[in-house]
This record gives structure tokens, sequence and C-alpha cells, in this order.
């Protein structure tokens, strides 16, 4: 039997509805590329992205077609999103860090007719726009007063394509598993793979990420994403915010520490998500000037594993709780989040970092279960780490075009490639990448445990640890050091540091220095090219 009641669409065009009848006055603030301040509402980002909608179907664009969009977080893009959504087509996040020619490939693959580009990667696009011919139209995401000298193809000023027409553009109405926004997966080897999330998965994923112990924010609320819209999906920010009638106040293409300290102080930010290399400019920052947070109640870190330092730095010298959050973007993206449990209130403060270490707990629709290399489930004790799988109406069924073939297992697990203890309380701890982790005698040895342990070294800028072959024990750790300016630190201080602190045989090895880590288009640290720069290095324990 069914239920009798109304079947209404998860369609994206409803947080936007929403927001314009419940939360139409409420503002969107934005650090602009040309530069400054623009303020509007929510009533004027539902009508310009009307415009949008109606501006794109003059040009031909129709459902299933893909726009790509290379932007920062600013309310343009906001807008482009929702008006490529509202006509069934759909948004195509290009991370601009990516190199000219994996750009090449995913433009290519996702076949984008526009897109709308940002003045910063005009040039970007230039470089490489013989290569891309599917594009018919680039739009500039500014006005004819700043349009650029270009040669990009049928290049038209974002202001003029927008005001070329009004607002009167019902959103399109279709199935809720309709395709909405694609984004290509950074991997390290082969080429990028295109997840294609739907309506209904970006409307559920956006629901569980707002709620009560994930970011927990509501109409009083003012948020922050710093996690680009180009980096998966501003983590449902985009969502989440216009759902539940918060103030949004998008970055541009500012994140210094002292661009993203102003922000939070005047537009009084409670709640902002970012990759803990933002969080060390703005903490740096802070330290530097001695400088306060007096609005700032939440931040959620994740992308890679936070420092515990980091966690101190925010809960004890700034009042701010830390929301450690995991994910990938084969998820939408957010996993899991940290909030704490009933029962853990008169933890003390110190027991409550530590827990919060743990990258968290499955945020409602997401499934987990760890395995050993046979696909045998291991308990959640805390203890025993395998292969971390997922699944849920918000995690990837497969890639765009079926590019990678089956990636669900007989029951629809999709494995993560990470690996990770779950507690009996349902903490999650990542503690490493499959490929990263080093396996030292028949054991896993985790590379992200070490680095969070060295990170911690006042005199330690960023650290990495990789494994390096040995003849006894297989593989054993070798750690690397960027070390802050005008530090002279040593090896021998920097493991005296780790004593104590980590198991005695997850000791790394050997420590090397070197003046910059190499980092992904996203963000993480390039293990691949850390293997290839030191794959000659000699491990002093390796002697035979
Ligand atoms: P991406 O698809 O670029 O968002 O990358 C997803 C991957 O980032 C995950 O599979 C993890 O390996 C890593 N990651 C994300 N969040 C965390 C976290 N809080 N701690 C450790 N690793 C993380």
């Amino acid at each position: 039997m069914k239920g009798l009641m109304q079947d209404w669409p998860l369609l994206a065009s409803t947080i936007l509805d929403h927001a314009n009848t419940n939360h139409g006055e409420r503002e969107i603030v934005t650090r602009t590329t040309e530069g400054p301040i623009h303020r509007y509402t929510y009533a004027d980002l539902h009508s310009r992205s009307r415009q949008v909608a109606k501006a794109l179907e003059k040009q031909g664009i129709v459902l299933g077609d893909r726009v790509g969009t290379m932007a920062w977080n600013t309310h343009r893009h906001l807008e482009a999103w929702y008006g490529i959504m509202g006509l069934g087509a759909v948004y195509h996040t290009i991370n601009p860090r990516l190199f000219p020619e994996q750009l090449v490939y995913i433009i290519n693959h996702a076949e984008d007719r526009i897109v709308f580009v940002d003045l910063t990667f005009v040039p970007i696009l230039e470089g490489i726009q013989d290569q891309i011919g599917c594009v018919e139209t680039f739009v500039i995401m500014t006005d004819a007063e700043h349009m650029p000298q270009t040669s990009l193809k049928n290049a038209v000023a974002y202001e003029d394509l927008v005001n070329g027409v009004d607002d009167d553009f019902a959103w399109k109405v279709f199935d809720e598993n309709t395709a909405a926004g694609l984004c290509y997966t950074s991997g390290t080897t082969g080429n990028p793979k295109g997840v294609l999330y739907s309506h209904r998965s970006n409307v559920l994923h956006g629901m569980a990420a707002g709620s009560k112990d994930a970011f927990s924010v509501g109409s009083m609320d003012a948020i922050m994403p710093v996690v680009p819209m180009f980096h998966a999906n501003a983590w449902a920010i985009a969502f989440v915010a216009p759902m539940m009638g918060s103030k949004l106040v998008m970055p541009g293409m500012q994140m210094d520490g002292a661009s993203i300290h102003s922000l939070l102080e005047d537009e009084q930010v409670t709640f902002t998500a970012a990759v803990p290399t933002v969080w060390l400019m703005l903490l740096n920052h802070m330290e530097e000037g001695n400088l306060k947070l007096s609005t700032l109640k939440r931040v959620a870190i994740g992308g890679s594993a936070c420092p515990q330092v980091m966690i101190e730095k925010f809960e004890k010298n700034y009042g701010v709780e830390v929301m450690h959050a995991w994910g990938m973007t084969e998820m939408s993206p957010i996993g899991t989040l940290g909030a704490l449990k009933a029962g853990m209130e008169n933890l003390s403060q110190d027991e409550k970092i530590k827990q919060k270490l743990k990258q968290g707990r499955a945020i409602y629709s997401v499934e987990m279960k760890i395995t050993d290399d046979n696909d045998e489930e291991l308990p959640n004790d805390g203890v025993a780490f395998g292969h971390l799988k997922v699944r849920g109406p918000a995690v990837a069924s497969g890639y765009f075009k079926g590019e990678g073939g089956n990636i669900l297992d007989q029951e629809g697990w999709f494995d993560t490639g990470d690996v990770s203890t779950i507690d009996s309380l349902g903490f999650m701890q990542i503690t490493d990448r499959a490929k990263d982790v080093i396996k030292s005698g028949g054991e896993w040895i985790s590379s992200i445990d070490l680095e969070n342990v060295a990170v911690g070294h006042p005199e330690v800028a960023e650290a990495a640890v990789i494994g390096l072959p040995h003849p006894k024990w297989d593989e054993r750790p070798l750690l690397i050091i960027v070390r802050k300016d005008g530090s002279n630190v040593t090896k021998d201080e920097i493991l005296a540091y780790m004593d104590g602190k980590i198991a005695k045989w997850w000791m790394p090895d050997d420590v090397a220095f070197i003046e910059e880590i190499p980092h992904t288009a996203t963000g993480k640290i390039q293990k691949m090219a850390l293997r290839e720069q030191f794959k000659n290095h000699r491990l002093p324990t390796a002697a035979v």
C-alpha cells in the first residue's frame, strides 16, 4: 500500500523558494573579486537566480546540459548554481587549482556548453581554450565596467547576461533523481572521475548537514563557507544556509588570515568551515596581532586530519568549538562529524579534545563499517582498524559516464580508500589512506597519527610521513618536516619530542627537512610526489 502524502520532488529550487518566502530579508554578504563588499538578500538571490535560468534557457541550455563554473565563493556563484539547477541543467564545479591538462580533460569529459568564470581564472581558460571546443560561451563573472580584454569565445559579462532578461521564470519541475551537480575527484592516479549529485541527494544531504549534531545552524546564525564551492560542494553550505535562513558570508578569493578574520568579526559570523591550512593561517594571524574572535561559536574542520594543537587553540584560547568533520567528494561530501554524545558533558576539557581528534559519528543517511583485507567486517571496538566502507542516498553509486566501472560491492558498499577504527559509541577515526599506511613487519603504522604528533612541536610548520622500503620490516616511516621561519630544530629534538607520545615501534627511522611540502589541488599532501622525491633516500636503520 502506498502512503497518501503529496509527491513533492526534492528539488534544489524548493530550497530557494523556502528562503525567499520565509527569510527573504536575510543578508548574503560577499567580498567580491573586484574588491568591494557586496550585500543583498535571499529575495535578491531568488530573483537573480531565476534571471540566470531564463538567460541560460535563451542560450539554448536544456535539461541535463552541463554548465561549468570556475569561481570563488560569491553571490554570483550561488546565483549561477541555483539558476543552472532551476532549469534542470547540471552545475559542474571546476577546481582552478587542477593542472591545465586535467582541466582540459574534465571540461571535455563533462561536455560543458557554457562556462562561468571569475576574473582571476580568465587567463587559465585562455591558455587552454583551443583544447576545449565543446564550450560555446564563456560568461565572465563581472560587470561591463570590469570586463577584461579577452580572447575567450563569445565572452560576455555576467551582469549583461543576467540583466538582459527579467526574473519571470518558473522553475522547471522534474524527477528529484535528476542530476543537479558534477564534481570531479582529484585522484592522484589516473584521470579525475566525475561524481554526479542529484537534486534529491543534495537536498537530503543538506538537511542532514544542518542538523543539531552536525553544523547545528539556524536562522540566528551567520555562516561563512571558506571551503570553496569548487571543492566538494562547499560542504553543503550553499544548501544548508538558505534552508535554515542563516545569514551567508561569502569570502571570495581572499583566504589569508587577515581577510578571513576581518569578515568573521565585521559580519558577526557564528559558524564557519574549511580545511586545516586555512585555520593555520587564521590562528597565526590572530596570534601575531593578539586578536580575538567575538562572535564565532563553531568551526568545522575537515578535508584532512585536524591536528590536536588546532583544536586546543580554538577551544582553549578563543572559546570556539571545533567540529572535526570527515567526508569525500563521493559522499556529497559529509560522512561524519565529531559532536559529543550524552554522557560526555562532564569530561574534562582535555578529554573532550581527545575525543574530538576522532573524525566523528555518521550523520543521518550515512552507514559505515570497517572490513579486513578479506572483506570480513571488523568489530566497532575503537581498536581494530580496516577499510572504511559507506553507503547511503547521498553516496555515489558510480562515476559519470561509467568511468571506473562498478564501484559498489554486492551489498551496495563503497570503499572510501580510507583506513579507520570505529568505537562502540560510533565514533570513527581515520588512521590513514589505504595507500599511505606504512606496513611494518606485518603491522600498520598510521602516517596521519605521526604527522599529528610532529606538528605539535612548536617549531614545525608542516609534517608528512611516508613509508620507505626496509630490508627487515618491509617499510619504515620517514618523517618529512618543514621548519617554521627562523627555526633550526634538529632531528634529535623532533624525535625526543615525539618520544612517549606514540608507540616505540612507530618512531620514524629518519627525519628529513625540506622547504615546502607539495599539495594536491584540494590542499592534501601529495604523498606520491614525496615518495618520488625520496625514492633514493636511505634510512639509517636500513644498512645491511
Ligand atoms: P576529497 O574527495 O578531496 O574531499 O577527499 C576525501 C578524502 O580526504 C577522504 O577520503 C580522506 O582521506 C580525507 N579526509 C577528509 N576529511 C578528513 C579528516 N577529517 N581527517 C582525515 N582525512 C580526511
